[in-house]
């Protein structure tokens, strides 16, 4: 083939690609432009998870009807006008790609009026065809209706993920913009339900429990730092709130959401040795600094940006989510017995324990590594190399975290939490394999949620009866718990469902018997004996000879260590009755 130059409907296709991936994109682009029309009320219409019809209606300031066919052309736009422009934009749109990449892979329709003219225009695009402008009467704004998305690109089609995912993606778009913007109003429609309304008022906390469900949002700390040449304000969880992906951590930089791994990483940084490891604060965090100092011409979708000085900003966030973190948390004390203390307030009772387990962790972790340096071929007796649990015969609770046994060959050191979730979870395992026995509820449980949460249980439903709960919707948002499986009945059932959904993955289709292991596994985890627990001789005794019981007893269900031993050998060498080797 010969070198030539691609059509244009060809090159606006291809560009149409990099800013228009999948529905919650033309959401962005086109609740962008309604930002940057100066809109009050933004209300946002959704069908069939945007596949059949997106549509956007602002009160912002309109286009007027003689530059409709021009707005919806290549690098049409009023946001810039040279590239000097480029360095300090002040808007969230400049490079004039989205109304002409959404007109080129769907059948687009934009309706507007401009305050003072005497009617408004209506113009329709169509897989990038241009018909003519009539006139129309309408008030002033301006409404996009985006139709059959990729109607003409089959292969975008394909890419898309389930409705539950893309409704879930459109969500957690337009919450994130609400709380950024709290005071334009916004309204979200998916089909019938109505998804998120704010009163734009300005105030921020009202869209925190959209975002977060109520319980959450209330216990979130508030970030305000401001400075000359940088302000960060928002919101991050206390340490007892976590998740286990950076999902729930979103960053505006002026107004605009975007992904940038360094800010990510100041604020989990932030956080370090607050909470576990492999665990992630939820935040909504804005930053603002003068528009000269951040290029947001890195990528199509304006998603990345680059800052100027990187370090400065770096340290800037991280100071001010850690002099926030601790404003409002108390140090954890390592050494004293307080840590396992129980907490005044029940409902964080589990999570403040979760800490004080993870502390045992950390000197664990830190003894181990003294070992290591003293002696390389001592430590590695220390690890169990069996895979069936030798005969152990209980001592008794230390620290009400550990139980001793003797054994065979000498000491093992029990970890009673690890040791009590493994048992729980091949119990389960096992009657996941026949029906996993439930358990009515005398008196049936409402929760309430965040959006993205609402809509993550509601697509599980059916997977959460088989392992034994029995949910029902009641109300936007809103749950009730009916049953749940006998072997979680001493928790609350609000927990314990809120761990089964809490970090559901993106992929939808994941193997069934997987998601049940995963979800199972998660449940073990919060059910199980806590560190901090005093047990009785013969729940001790119950639990040894479960976990003698279990197939795969040396580790828990995450791979960490149940037991610990100690030979005799290695004993006997640590009193000096034996020389070292
Ligand atoms: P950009 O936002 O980068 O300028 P777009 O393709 O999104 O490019 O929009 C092109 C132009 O159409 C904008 O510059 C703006 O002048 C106009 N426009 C688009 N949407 C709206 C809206 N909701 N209200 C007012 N003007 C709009
Ligand atoms: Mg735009």
């Amino acid at each position: 083939m010969r070198i030539h130059i691609l059509p244009d409907d060809v090159a606006s296709q291809i560009a149409a690609g990099e800013v228009i991936e999948r529905p919650a994109s033309v959401v962005k682009e086109l609740v962008e432009n309604s930002l940057d029309s100066n809109a009050k009320h933004i209300q946002i219409t959704i069908q069939a998870a945007g596949r059949k019809l997106i549509e956007v209606a602002d009160d912002g300031e309109g286009i007027a009807g003689d530059e409709l066919q021009l707005a919806v052309q290549r690098h049409a736009t009023s946001k810039l006008a040279d590239a000097e422009d480029l360095f300090h934009i002040g808007t969230l749109g400049f490079r004039g790609e989205a109304l002409s990449s959404m007109g080129s892979v769907s059948r687009m329709t934009i309706t507007s009026r401009v305050q003072h003219a005497e009617m408004g225009a209506r113009l329709l695009v169509e897989g990038g065809k241009i018909n003519q402008v009539e006139p129309v009467g309408i008030p002033t704004g301006t409404v996009v209706r985006v139709e059959d998305l990729f109607y003409n690109v089959p292969a975008r089609l394909k890419f898309l993920k389930t409705d539950a995912t893309e409704r879930r993606h459109i969500d957690a778009l337009v919450t994130r913009y609400a709380i950024a913007y709290p005071s334009v109003r916004f309204h979200l429609r998916q089909d019938k339900r109505v998804g998120l309304q704010t009163s734009g008022n300005g105030d921020r906390r009202e869209v925190l429990a959209s975002l977060y469900g109520p319980d959450i949002g209330r216990q979130m700390l508030e970030v305000n730092s401001v400075r000359e040449d940088i302000s960060i304000k928002g919101y991050i969880s206390p340490v007892g709130i976590t998740r286990g992906s950076r999902r729930d951590i979103t960053f505006f930089v002026n107004g605009r959401w975007v992904q940038d791994v360094s800010l990510t990483t100041a604020l989990v940084n932030a956080y370090r040795t607050m909470i576990m490891a492999g665990r992630y604060p939820l935040a909504v965090i804005f930053v603002e600094i003068k528009p000269e100092l951040v290029d947001v011409n890195v990528h199509p979708a304006k998603a990345e940006i680059r800052f100027h000085n990187q370090n400065e900003i770096f340290n800037s966030v991280q100071s001010a989510i850690r002099r926030a973190l601790v404003a409002y948390t108390p140090v954890q004390e390592v050494t004293t017995r307080e840590r396992w203390a129980y907490p005044e307030r029940p409902e964080i009772a589990h999570r403040q324990v979760d800490i004080g387990w993870k502390m045992a962790a950390d000197v664990q972790a830190e003894v181990q590594q003294k070992q290591e340096r003293q002696d390389k071929e001592e430590r590695k007796q220390l690890v169990m190399p069996r895979t069936k649990t030798p005969r152990l015969h209980l001592v008794g609770q230390v620290g009400m975290t550990f139980l001793v046994a003797e054994g065979p060959d000498g000491l093992y050191l029990i970890d009673q939490h690890a040791a009590h979730e493994r048992v729980l979870f091949e119990k389960f395992l096992n009657q996941a394999k026949s029906e996993i026995p439930s358990q009515v509820l005398l008196e049936p449980v409402t929760i309430n949620l965040g959006i993205e949460e609402a809509r993550s249980l509601e697509s599980q439903i059916p997977l959460l009866k088989q392992i034994g709960f029995q949910v029902e919707e009641f109300g936007p948002n809103s749950f009730v718990i009916r049953a749940m499986p006998t072997l979680l009945m001493g928790m609350e059932p609000g927990d314990a469902l809120r761990v089964v959904i809490e970090d559901f993955e993106e992929d939808e289709t994941p193997l069934q018997a997987e998601m049940e292991e995963k979800i199972i596994a998660r449940v073990c985890k919060r059910a199980a004996i806590k560190a901090g627990q005093t047990l009785t001789t013969a729940e001790q005794e119950a639990l040894l000879s479960d976990l003698e019981a279990c197939d795969i007893p040396l580790t828990c269900p995450h791979g960490r260590p149940t037991m610990i031993h100690f030979s005799i050998d290695l004993i006997e060498r640590q009193f000096g009755r034996k020389g070292p080797r």
